[in-house]
C-alpha cells in the first residue's frame, strides 16, 4: 500500500521515541497524516519529532506516561492543540521483563499490567471521548493497539508479558464493539508482530540465554526462525504498513480484528 492513504489525518502514538512507535510515526507521516509522539522518553521523542518536521511533517511532542490519566488528559489536549484535531491513536509504548514462571516478581508483573493494559485502556478512553461525536475532535477516527504474537504462541519466559497481550487483544476486541454500537464511528483493532530486533527485542534474546533456554543469543534468534514459516525475523517497517493500513479509509469495514504481522509464527 502507497500513497497519501492518510492525507488530513491527524495521529497520535505513543512510545513513539524510538523502535516500532518511530517506524509507525515515519510510516503515517509518508502516508500524509500530521503525527504526535507520545513517550516518556523526552529527550529522544522530541528527536524524532524535530526529524519528521524536517520532512516537513506537522508534527510535535508530548511527554506521555501511559498509565497516568492526567497525561492522557493533556496528551489528547495537546495532540488537537497542535495537530488541529485527533483521529488516529496508535497504542504502541510496551514493556516487556522477561521471567520464567517460577520466579515470577510481582512488582515485575504489576509494572507489565501497568503499562501494556492499563496503558491500552486509557488510552482507548481518551481517544473515545475526544473522537466520538460531541467530542473535542469529534470526527471519529481509528485506533490500533500493538499486541504480539505472544498473545498467540506458548513461548517460555514471557508468561507475564504474553499475559498482558493478550489482554490488549480483548481489550480491543469489547472497544471495537462499543464503539460500533455507540455510533462512535471509531474503529478499533489490533496487531500481532513477530520478534524484531529493536531494543526490546534483542534483550528478550539476551534474557532467553540468561535464562538457560537456549546457548547463546544466535540460538535464541535461531528458534525464534525457525518457527517461522516465512524464515527471518520481523521489520518494523512491515509492523508500520499494517498499521497505516488499519488506520486508512481501505479498511474502513474492518473492526475488533488482529492482524498477525509475524511471518506465519502464530498461524
Ligand atoms: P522499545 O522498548 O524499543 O520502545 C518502546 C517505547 O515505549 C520506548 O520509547 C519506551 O520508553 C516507551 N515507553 C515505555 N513505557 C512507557 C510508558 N509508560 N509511557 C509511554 N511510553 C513508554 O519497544 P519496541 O519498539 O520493540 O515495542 C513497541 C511495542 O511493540 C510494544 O508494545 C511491544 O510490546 C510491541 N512488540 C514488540 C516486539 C519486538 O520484538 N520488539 C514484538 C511484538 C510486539 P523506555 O525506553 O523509557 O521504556
Amino acid at each position: 500500500m502507497s500513497g497519501k492513504t492518510l492525507a488530513g489525518r491527524k495521529a497520535l502514538i505513543t512510545g513513539g521515541a524510538r523502535g516500532i512507535g518511530a517506524g509507525i510515526a515515519q510510516r503515517l507521516a509518508e502516508a500524509g497524516a500530521a503525527v504526535m509522539i507520545g513517550d516518556i522518553l523526552a529527550d529522544l521523542g522530541r528527536q524524532t519529532a524535530d526529524a519528521l518536521a524536517r520532512h516537513g511533517v506537522k508534527t510535535g511532542f508530548v511527554a506521555l506516561d501511559v498509565t497516568d490519566d492526567a497525561q492522557w488528559e493533556n496528551a489528547v489536549a495537546a495532540t488537537v492543540a497542535t495537530l488541529g484535531g485527533y483521529d488516529i491513536l496508535v497504542n504502541n509504548a510496551g514493556i516487556e521483563i522477561t521471567s520464567l514462571v517460577a520466579d515470577i516478581q510481582a512488582a515485575d508483573l504489576r509494572r507489565m499490567c501497568e503499562v501494556n493494559v492499563v496503558g491500552v485502556g486509557l488510552g482507548m478512553k481518551h481517544a473515545f471521548r475526544a473522537m466520538r461525536p460531541g467530542g473535542p475532535a469529534g470526527a471519529g477516527g481509528a485506533v490500533v493497539n500493538i499486541s504480539s504474537v505472544a498473545a498467540t504462541i506458548a513461548f517460555p519466559a514471557i508468561a507475564g508479558y504474553s499475559a498482558t497481550k493478550s489482554a490488549v487483544d480483548r481489550l480491543t476486541r469489547i472497544a471495537a464493539m462499543e464503539a460500533g454500537k455507540l455510533g462512535y464511528g471509531i474503529r478499533v483493532n489490533c496487531v500481532y508482530p513477530g520478534l524484531i530486533p529493536t531494543e526490546m527485542g534483542l534483550q528478550l534474546a539476551t534474557d532467553i540465554v540468561a535464562n538457560g533456554l537456549a546457548a547463546d543469543i544466535e540460538s535464541a534468534v535461531g528458534s525464534v526462525i525457525g518457527q517461522t514459516p516465512l524464515g527471518r525475523l520481523a521489520d518494523v517497517a512491515e509492523v508500520a504498513d499494517a498499521v497505516a493500513f488499519l488506520c486508512s479509509n481501505d479498511a474502513r469495514f474492518i473492526t475488533g480484528a488482529g492482524v498477525p504481522v509475524d511471518g506465519g509464527m502464530g498461524m
